[in-house]
């Protein structure tokens, strides 16, 4: 039921992206994704944290690895492939969170995004070692949105979760640019995607105003803008 709830999602946000390009059309996925996904499934299983499962399973031949677990891992990278960050655009509940808490968008120096991002695969890396030795699962432990589709964390984790989300709301998908490890991956398969979101491309007078109003700082001048690229 959950894989085919994702793989139903996945191709609606491709079509959504691609065909309609409607973003009402995604939102309403995103709110869907929220509270299916998030609040109804407990954020369990995502494509995030199983990360840990297929990196633990690599590295210990007797860990079993749930065919459940390696398709939620699989499935958003193919669709990556194919049709970009459609999970991120519309499927994902931790990215929906983050966009429906938004109120306005701060914008950072460049650099300083630059950076910030960079924390991003140092935490893929410490979340790959971690779940190799089979020491913790350190993704799962600071997720900072399960606690509230749980409602249910330790008194630490619920600051950090606090936080994270007051942060959502003034600046555009902070977890998602700064921290998401499943992101780095989204990233990388999709530079090589067949279909790419590209702006009305045919009607652009090339005024600049949208690399101005993209909340995640996602379209650069000159670039190829395409939505989600801020966040490889
Ligand atoms: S970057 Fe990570 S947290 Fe953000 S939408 Fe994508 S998979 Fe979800």
């Amino acid at each position: 039921m959950d894989f085919a709830a994702l793989t139903g999602a996945l191709l609606a946000a491709s079509l959504f992206a691609h065909r309609w390009r409607s973003r009402r059309a995604m939102v309403w996925l995103s709110i869907f994704s929220l509270g299916y996904f998030g609040f109804y499934r407990l954020g369990c299983v995502c494509p995030i944290g199983a990360i840990q499962n297929v990196s633990r399973a690599v590295f210990d031949p007797s860990f079993a690895l749930p065919w459940a677990v390696l398709g939620f891992f699989i499935l958003p990278l193919l669709f990556a492939l194919f049709f970009g960050r459609v999970f991120c655009g519309g499927v994902c509940p931790l990215g929906a969170m983050q966009d429906l808490v938004m109120l306005k968008s701060a914008r950072a120096p460049r650099w300083l995004e630059i950076a910030l991002g960079s924390l991003r695969h140092v935490y893929l890396g410490l979340a790959v070692l971690f779940a190799a030795l089979g020491a913790r699962y350190v993704i799962c432990e600071f997720d900072p949105f399960v606690g509230f589709f749980r409602m249910n964390a330790r008194f630490p984790i619920w600051i950090w979760s606090i936080g994270v989300v007051a942060l959502s709301m003034v600046v555009g998908r902070p977890y998602c640019r700064f921290l998401c490890p499943y992101g780095v991956l989204l990233g990388w398969f999709s530079r090589f995607a067949a279909k790419r979101v590209t702006i009305t491309p045919e009607d652009c007078v090339v005024c600049h105003l949208c690399v101005d109003s993209c909340p995640f700082g996602a379209i650069r001048r000159g670039g190829a803008e395409e939505a989600g690229e801020a966040a490889r």
